[in-house]
């Protein structure tokens, strides 16, 4: 579901990010794609279109995680929520590792999961850039 998005807000939230995904924190100047203004709560469960509730976000994460707002990790049967880059820190919630993004539980492991951070093209990309020294 998508909802208007004023240019001044779209710019704001852009500029908050350091115009990185709050997600997964890949830099947007490295895509070939602009990113998204993602709803952290989606419109489908009443999140709301304001900045509190928009975060910025590259294609891939925006794309995975949809409408979605958790998951269910293995032996849980609780739903997790994702990880919201309004209210959480993302150092208590992820690490990199050799641009591998590990999770902490649980937030960080229920993201990880969904999103897909690790896909091998990912984390190519990843290697690539810390290796020029680019993130
Ligand atoms: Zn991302």
């Amino acid at each position: 579901m998508s909802e208007y998005i004023p240019k001044k807000d779209r710019e704001f939230v852009a500029k908050r990010a350091n115009y990185c995904c709050e997600y997964c924190q890949m830099p947007q100047r490295f895509s070939l794609f602009a990113f998204h203004v993602d709803h952290i709560t989606s419109l489908k469960h009443g999140g709301k279109t304001e900045l509190s509730n928009l975060a910025f976000a590259c294609g891939f994460c925006n794309g995975n995680k949809g409408t979605d707002l958790g998951t269910f990790l293995l032996n849980e049967l609780a739903i997790i929520r994702f990880f919201n880059p309004r209210v959480d820190n993302w150092n208590l919630h992820f690490e990199i590792v050799d641009a591998v993004i590990y999770g902490k539980p649980q937030i960080g492991e229920a993201t990880i999961k969904i999103f897909q951070f690790n896909e091998i093209e990912r984390v190519l990309e990843r290697k690539l850039l810390a290796g020029g020294g680019y993130i």
